[in-house]
């Protein structure tokens, strides 16, 4: 049986980011890396890489780990004995540890939907092998439909725009696209400069089924209408895997994740969540998820790390940041989405809201009416940059509890 220090479960952005940072906070300690993927992705742009064949650029490289002196296992854990701090693989290989830092993010949410195991419809994995299919799939498809226009669904439609022998519908169930994330008004500018691009959209349709023989052929709306289709990517979100914590008796949430509290320690004080696994701490409004991004995965994993043999960092309170350039366009989002169609738990989290225009920015900032601190902010204007830096002033106004009208967005 192997020791190790620290075992770091998964060698995504949080387990690659977690790894490192031990070995840095800790450099006398002996850290491993156990992951299934024999290469694993930077997680960010992977709808516009695989439509644009680029995938390749997107390996995340082990060489930094090697350089660190972090072993690297491709394996998966299969079990966790908490009692004898030791985990068992699909190898067969046993590994007793010290400390433990859970990492094994996300995956796409189910979609019970008939027809969804015909060849030639996808989910939105984290693969590389995968993305592969289905980047080549795209590049022959002569009609797509992308079911699920939250971020990912409009950005695959966005970036598959750009060919002219592909027809690209986007099929919603909510009213708009992206209306977990952007207000009402926002969404709509959107869906205009999506289908100035030739995405074809249809909102407020659910799908009852996906039909085909030998690979799938069509899509059949529950209002009737039928769609052509030779690709069907299911882009439905994803849902943290909850499924090793629970099984070793560590508090979880389905939904949410495995349950840490501001150090990003688990139930058990010898094992830390951090990532897309790990639940998310919801900022300014109670009972409004935090979307999961990236950017969270390396913060949490950093803290995580730090905290192992010696508790010296919090977690941040981190705000919620999209942004999207559609041609001219860019729309960005602060904290909690102002959408009260967006569905249950994300109501208009103010109780008002104030418009300002600052040079080539349209800036709306939701605040609470009782002592005027901004609570989250929708941006529209260009160019992208410009859109990214007010939305990381705002996102810092917004951790302060900055009253809006001390704002500065000249
Ligand atoms: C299509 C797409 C586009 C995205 N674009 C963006 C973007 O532009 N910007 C952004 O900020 N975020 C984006 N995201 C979200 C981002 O991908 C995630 O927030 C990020 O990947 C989280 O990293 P993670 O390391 O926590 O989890 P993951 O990336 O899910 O990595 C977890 C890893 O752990 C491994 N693992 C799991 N269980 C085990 C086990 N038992 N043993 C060994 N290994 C295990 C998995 O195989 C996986 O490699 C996107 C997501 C998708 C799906």
């Amino acid at each position: 049986m192997q020791y190790t220090d620290i075992l770091v479960v998964g060698g995504g952005i949080a387990g690659h980011t977690a790894a490192l940072a031990a070995r840095r906070y800790y450099h006398n300690k002996k850290v491993t890396l156990v992951r299934k993927e024999v290469r694993a992705l930077i997680p960010w742009g992977l709808a516009y890489a695989c439509a644009a064949g680029t995938l390749n650029r997107f390996v995340l490289g082990d060489a930094w780990l090697q350089q660190a002196g972090v072993k690297l296992v491709i394996d998966a854990v299969t079990t966790i004995d908490r009692r004898s701090r030791r985990v068992a693989t699909a190898c067969g290989e046993e590994i007793s540890y010290a400390k433990m830092i859970l990492a094994t993010g996300s995956s796409p949410a189910p979609f019970p939907l008939k027809g969804a195991d015909l060849p030639g419809v996808f989910v939105l994995k984290k693969e590389l092998p995968y993305l592969k299919e289905i980047q080549q799939r795209l590049a022959e498809a002569g009609n797509l439909v992308i079911i699920g226009g939250g971020l990912n669904g409009v950005e695959l439609a966005l970036a598959c725009s750009t060919r002219p022998q592909q027809r690209v519908t986007l099929v919603e169930l909510l009213p708009h696209c992206l209306a977990r994330v952007f207000s009402e008004e926002l969404c709509e500018l959107a869906e205009e400069k999506l289908r100035q691009r030739g995405v074809e959209i249809i909102t407020a349709a659910g799908v009852a089924e996906l039909l085909g023989g030998d690979r799938v052929e069509q899509v059949r709306l529950s209002n009737g209408l039928t769609l052509p289709a030779d690709v069907v990517i299911l882009a439905n979100g994803a849902l943290p895997r909850t499924d090793l914590a629970r099984q070793a008796g560590l508090e979880t949430d389905a939904q949410a994740g495995i349950l840490v509290d501001d150090y990003l320690r688990t139930s058990d004080a010898a094992i830390f969540a951090a990532g897309d696994c790990a639940a998310p701490r919801s900022h300014a409004v109670p009972g409004v998820p935090l979307p999961r991004q990236a950017r969270m995965a390396g913060q949490e994993a950093r803290v995580a790390a730090a905290n192992l043999f010696t508790l010296q960092r919090r977690r941040e309170s981190t705000i919620a940041r999209f942004a999207i350039a559609i041609g001219d366009l860019t729309l960005g989002a602060v904290g909690p989405v102002i959408n009260p169609a967006a569905g249950a738990g994300t109501e208009e989290p103010a109780s008002a809201v104030s418009t300002m225009v600052a040079s080539d920015l349209a800036v709306k900032v939701a605040y609470a009416r009782e002592n005027g601190v901004a609570l989250a902010a929708q941006i529209q204007g260009q160019p992208l940059a410009r859109v990214r830096e007010t939305m990381a002033y705002l996102a810092a106004a917004i951790e302060q509890q900055t009253p809006f009208t001390e704002l500065a967005l000249a």
